[in-house]
């Protein structure tokens, strides 16, 4: 959650970017085409590189068939993931601080390499030109793998190529993949992340699951070793960094572990309350808020932002009577969803434990379905809401 810090440096790193690759560029794209190739990489097009470009081809055209994803994909990889979306991460591409701009799919073939005998690594480049200001924006360089497999080409994805080859080691419900020096993980032993698992699934009223983490020393080595080139959020100062990936089950720690318990909540939020990939019960406050309830966001417990935000509102007071259109926080480390969402699941927790966090849980996705469900499980008219949240951050005042 260190979004906004990210999008500000981002800037910078861009601009020489943009003048790299400006002179092979055409922003003029071809509709049917999945992905525009570079040139150079078409001037040197062989056989070999024309069957690997073709298995990325086929899955891009395809992608939205969801049962036709196993034709491209490696067999080796669908069996250590979930068969069925072994392709997430290739799927949205946003596991990264733009994960709100969602339009960026068409990639620009940058090369094709082979990496290992019959494993070629294929560079994507994902860009967005914007018609009104004539601007381009670089949103990142992602890699996706092509493997020799019983005679036959398959996608593999960077993550899982990495992983295979990273040290690992497995404590009863998680197994840890290491990416560089750990010496800011507090938690780094594995035993403590299994009782911590094992602690939560109980809180939830569940068996627990098993869970992959990805421990990194910095956030530009596990952008790496997710598959990325460039994102912008590698070349941040502050290299500490956590998000998930709940439908495989895995959370990606990176720079120290202070995150883990709030990602390893919404893998079991997923796990509960989204019957899909795409089909999900809960609205993202609710998501964030039980994480921060939980485990604090970007490593400060829940209590501590609302004494931040309670002291801001003093002096800035906050308007909260459209809680679910509030974007962003008060600064970049108090976010709203996390924080204002804490604060409803843990009004709820307080009330009725877990059983009542459940019933904002099942209330619905949508900001109409996360008044009616504040209305109905909490008891709070959308008119009276601004009113109750202050009320509620009172009781936080120094
Ligand atoms: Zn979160």
């Amino acid at each position: 959650m260190v979004s906004f810090l990210v999008k500000q440096r981002g800037a910078v790193i861009i601009s020489w970017f943009v003048l790299l690759l400006l002179p092979t560029y055409s922003i003029c794209q071809n509709d049917l085409e999945p992905f525009e190739i570079d040139e150079n990489v078409v001037l040197n097009m062989d056989s070999t590189t024309s069957s690997v470009l073709k298995v990325w081809k086929s899955y891009l055209i395809n992608k939205e068939n969801i049962d036709s994803v196993k034709k491209y994909w490696s067999e080796e990889e669908r069996t250590f993931f979930s068969d069925k979306w072994v392709d997430a991460r290739y799927r949205y591409l946003d596991y990264s601080s733009i994960r709100d701009i969602h339009n960026f799919y068409k990639p620009y073939i940058l090369g094709v390499k082979e990496k290992e005998k019959n494993e070629y690594v294929i560079r994507n480049l994902y860009y967005h030109y914007f018609e009104k200001t004539k601007r381009m924006f670089f949103s990142y360089a992602y890699n996706i793998y092509v493997i020799k497999e019983k005679n036959k080409f398959s996608l593999q994805s960077a993550l899982y190529n990495n992983i295979k080859k990273a040290e690992s080691k497995k404590s009863g419900t998680v197994t840890g993949y290491k990416f560089g020096k750990l010496s800011k993980y507090t938690l780094h032993n594995l035993d403590t992340l299994d009782k911590i698992n094992i602690n939560l699934a109980k809180l939830y009223g569940c068996i627990p699951i098993d869970i992959k983490v990805i421990l990194a020393e910095s956030t530009e080595l596990m952008m790496q070793a997710t598959g990325y080139d460039y994102e912008r959020s590698m070349y941040y100062a502050n290299q500490s960094n956590a998000f998930s990936e709940p439908v495989n089950r895995l959370v990606f720690i990176a720079g120290t572990d202070e995150n883990f318990l709030h990602e390893l909540c919404h893998l079991y939020t997923h796990h509960l309350y989204s019957p899909n990939l795409y089909d999900r019960t809960y609205h993202n406050f609710i998501d964030e808020g039980l994480s921060t309830l939980f485990g604090g966001s970007v490593g400060i417990p829940l209590i501590k932002h609302l004494k931040k935000i309670y002291n801001f509102d003093v002096k800035y007071p906050i308007d909260f009577n459209n809680l679910a259109s509030l974007r962003g926080g008060i600064d970049n480390v108090t976010f709203y969803n996390c924080c204002i969402g804490g604060l409803l699941c843990k009004v709820m927790y307080d009330r009725e434990g877990m059983q009542g966090v459940s019933k904002l849980l099942k209330g619905g996705t949508s900001d109409e379905a996360l008044y009616r469900t504040i209305e109905t499980v909490i008891g709070i008219k959308r008119s009276e809401l601004n009113k109750f949240i202050h009320d509620e951050l009172k009781k936080y005042a120094d």
